[in-house]
């Protein structure tokens, strides 16, 4: 069978340890046969970064921003730890952290769902996407101390040093306590709620956001009003044309509706809600080897990983000859997302229509009992023992199920 031809390259970001080892074997085994595989390719793994002084992790991210569309293998990001083991020069930055800096994205994370493999909330039949700022809030605050007896002002200075508002958050006079700031930006909510829609759009769910306006009437509701704005400027029509709809409420009543929904939509978070109900939605679903996450630029630029990290203890086990039964789930459908978008942007179906099945046929490979270790006692179908397979063994028995 000829293969199938591309146009334009995806930006290849190799990385470390164990899934660089199966995202080696990912590519021989189940892409290059089929596909006349074009990339950019990116050596994100430490020796690398190291050698260029993280010069190439930002020439790969330059390179996401020029051709549109990149897959990521997990990398890792030091510490003093690994300074040590790699003899580091420095401490370099975390890739995915240059790599957002660059591409001004949202981060999307997503359950891979396949049968037999339960929810821990058994009404989820379908996939909840998480979209998370990645901007400001908490993670960007100011905080300190205050001692008995002190005052704490929040302060804004115009543009020539004139204190324009000065208000008491707290006076301590009966005791200590501490004193928190933060921010946010306009521009950056702006494009958080255009890279929201644009997905919903892109995947045809529904988009909830929720924040907490009530309490904070200023700040939280800034958030509000701007994805409203532009939600009646610039989406309405679109939503109504997909037969889909954009909903606001409150973050509390949005918990409650996603435990009580069956799935099937993109929650977006401000920065703090997304990153604890990420860890909480992808713990449900059952296994960190089977939630993507791709990042989604306001731009339009694309870069897909999957959203688990380098699996070191798996790797020293490699290292040592010995089996290791790693779940290559996310890793495949981090592929399966580039292959299919590089198709979709240039209008070769087949190329999309290839990365479908092989998503098809990784998931019912899980589905027919066949899985990595990760999965076998989350596993329970009638009548289907799960068996247990090596990191090969897996990319061999999906290859199989492809072929056929
Ligand atoms: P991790 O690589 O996600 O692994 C943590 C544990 O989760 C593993 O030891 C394993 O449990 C289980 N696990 C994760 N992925 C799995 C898979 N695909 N198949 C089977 N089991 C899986 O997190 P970590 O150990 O905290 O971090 C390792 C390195 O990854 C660090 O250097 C960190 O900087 C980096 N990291 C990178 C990214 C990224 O590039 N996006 C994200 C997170 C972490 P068992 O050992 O019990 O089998
Ligand atoms: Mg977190």
């Amino acid at each position: 069978m000829a293969k199938i031809q591309m146009k334009t390259p995806i930006v290849e970001m190799d990385g470390d340890e164990m899934t660089r080892v199966l995202w080696q074997w990912i590519k021989e085994d189940l892409i290059l046969p089929y596909v006349d595989l074009k990339t950019e390719y990116y050596d994100l793994g430490l020796p690398e970064r190291d050698r260029t002084e993280d010069a190439v992790t930002v020439a790969a991210a330059e390179a996401n921003r020029r051709l549109g569309v990149g897959v990521k293998c997990a990398t890792i990001t030091p510490n003093a730890q690994r300074v040590e083991e790699y003899k580091l020069k420095k401490m370099w930055k975390s890739p995915n952290g240059t790599i957002r800096r660059i591409l001004d994205g949202t981060v999307f994370r997503a359950p891979i769902l396949a049968k037999g493999i339960t929810p821990y909330i058994p009404g989820w039949k379908k996939p909840i996407v998480l979209a998370r700022h990645a901007y400001g809030d908490v993670y960007a605050g100011v905080e300190t101390r205050a001692a008995a007896g002190d005052k704490a002002y929040l302060l804004v200075e115009g543009e020539n040093g004139e204190v324009k508002e000065k208000l008491l958050i707290h006076d301590f006079a009966r005791g200590g306590g501490i004193v928190q700031s933060v921010h946010n930006l306009d521009a950056s909510i702006a494009s958080f709620a255009r890279s929201c829609f644009n997905y919903a759009l892109d995947l045809k769910m529904p988009l909830w956001f929720a924040t907490k306006d009530t309490i904070s009437k200023t700040y939280d509701h800034r958030f509000k009003d701007i994805f409203a704005e532009i939600f009646e400027k610039e989406y309405k029509e679109k939503f109504a044309a997909a037969g889909i709809e954009y909903m606001y409420t409150l973050i509390d009543d949005a918990v409650a509706r996603i435990v009580r929904s069956e799935g099937g939509v993109l929650w977006a978070c401000k920065n703090y809600d997304g990153d604890v109900m990420s860890d909480m939605v992808a713990t449900a679903y059952g296994s960190l080897g089977m939630m993507t996450s791709v990042l989604v630029s306001p731009e339009g630029n694309y870069e897909f990983e999957a959203a688990h990290g380098t699996v070191t203890r798996h790797y020293y086990k490699h290292l040592k000859g010995e089996e290791t039964s790693t779940n290559s789930v996310a890793t495949i459908f981090a592929w399966t997302g580039a292959l299919a978008k590089r198709g979709e942007l240039d209008g070769i179906p087949t190329l999309t229509e290839f990365a479908k099945k092989l998503e098809r046929s990784t998931v019912e490979t899980i589905e027919s009992g066949e899985m990595t270790g990760d999965l076998v006692p989350l596993f329970r179908a009638e009548g289907v023992q799960p068996k247990k397979l090596n990191s090969r063994e897996f990319l061999l028995a999906v290859k199989k199920r492809l072929e056929a």
